[in-house]
């Protein structure tokens, strides 16, 4: 299969293309599109078949459900049952935006669709690109991360192109996203609703807004007994090719820290890639030494983070050591991503 990539301009969407895509979408075919978190692979949602050639382009493990993507409150109420208050609440302080509800789901939806689970997992997103796509369309749209299962999600077109060439048909570039981090999850089929991934709308959003929220013991548990509830959590994730090991402490012992070890490795030939910061990386001795961004732009360190690791595996590199960073609001999201690309490798220095 070719794989076209159309560049589409967000201010004038090219009509032609939009329809090329959505008649893709309607006779079950994929097409991979940006949202404003990272790129997703869409399906007709309400179509298994079309919902099983997500899992096979992606090689994802089919027990991991996918987020339909709407693009109206209507198209909510097709597919979910017992829509509670706290639901329409939060919808219109975050909907469209980077947030995912998970509902109990109307039988209509496939089971293909939610891996399973006799809930359902939603989101409206803010992308004009998308929006239109699934008005053009007429369907909901099944949209995981556009990346080889297991691989850190696409922020860039080029991002999915290097996943997937020759499994899809099409890729509408966007160019790239704004936030770059996967929506954040909560689920509301439970009394007090529960975090099962953090993002850029972060529990003290998510607080204001709807109360008590809580925060699934699967994600901070050391414990690999524990089960995170989304079941895409408990694989390893976002990971780039090379191993990759986290630093955390203050800051003069990081830096001493990750110089020790990354001139250990050059000894032995090995290439080895360093996450600093704006602060930090003129400090480093490594031959692949990148800055994330200023410590204080947490928007721009979330933004940057798949991309680098990304890099880093096009340049071959073998080990890469990382700076850590703080665990409060979108700061925990890019932890929980960090330390998932790291298998939990993490040093205190
Ligand atoms: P992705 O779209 O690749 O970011 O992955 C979607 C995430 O949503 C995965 O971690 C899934 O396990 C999770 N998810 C989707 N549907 C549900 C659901 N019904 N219940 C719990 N988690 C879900
Ligand atoms: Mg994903």
């Amino acid at each position: 299969m070719i794989t076209k990539v159309y560049k589409i301009n967000r201010d004038n969407i090219d009509t032609d293309k939009l329809k090329e895509a959505a008649a893709i979408l309607q006779t079950g075919g994929l097409v991979a599109f940006p949202t404003e978190t990272v790129y997703g692979l869409g399906a007709d949602a309400m179509n298994p078949d079309a919902s099983r050639k997500i899992y096979a382009a992606k090689g994802r493990p089919s027990d991991n459900p996918l987020i339909v993507h709407i693009s109206k409150w209507e198209d909510l109420e097709k597919i979910a049952r017992d829509i509670s208050g706290k639901a329409k609440k939060l919808a219109d302080a975050f909907w469209p935006g980077p947030l995912t509800m998970i509902l109990n789901k109307k039988d209509q939806v496939p089971k293909e669709t939610t891996g399973g689970l006799n809930t359902v997992a939603v989101r409206m997103p803010k992308d004009e690109i998308a929006l239109r796509l699934i008005e053009e369309s007429g369907c909901l749209i099944a949209a995981p991360s556009a990346n080889t299962s297991g691989r850190p999600s696409p922020t860039l077109a080029e991002h999915v192109l290097k996943d997937l060439n020759g499994r899809i048909p099409l890729i509408l570039d966007g160019g790239e996203v704004g936030i770059g981090i996967e929506s954040t999850i909560i689920d509301l089929t439970e009394e007090i609703p529960v975090i099962l991934r953090p993002g850029r709308i972060t529990n003290e959003m998510l607080n204001k807004v709807i109360g008590e929220v809580t925060i699934d013991p699967g994600l901070i548990s050391e414990d690999s007994g524990v089960k995170p509830k989304a079941p895409g959590m408990k694989y390893r994730h976002y990971a780039p090719k090379a191993g990759l090991v986290l630093v955390e402490g203050e800051e003069e012992n990081v830096i001493a820290k990750i110089n020790a070890l990354t001139e250990e490795l050059q000894k032995h030939e090995k290439k080895v890639g360093i996450i600093g910061t704006d602060e930090t990386v003129s400090r480093y001795l490594g031959d692949y030494v990148i800055s994330i961004g200023a410590r204080k732009d947490e928007e721009g360190i979330a933004r940057h983070l798949y991309r680098i690791l990304r890099d880093f595996d096009e340049l071959g590199v073998e080990m890469i050591y990382s700076e850590s960073f703080s665990s409060q609001g979108i700061g925990q999201a890019i932890m929980n991503r960090l330390l998932k690309a790291a298998g939990h490798q993490i040093l205190e220095v």
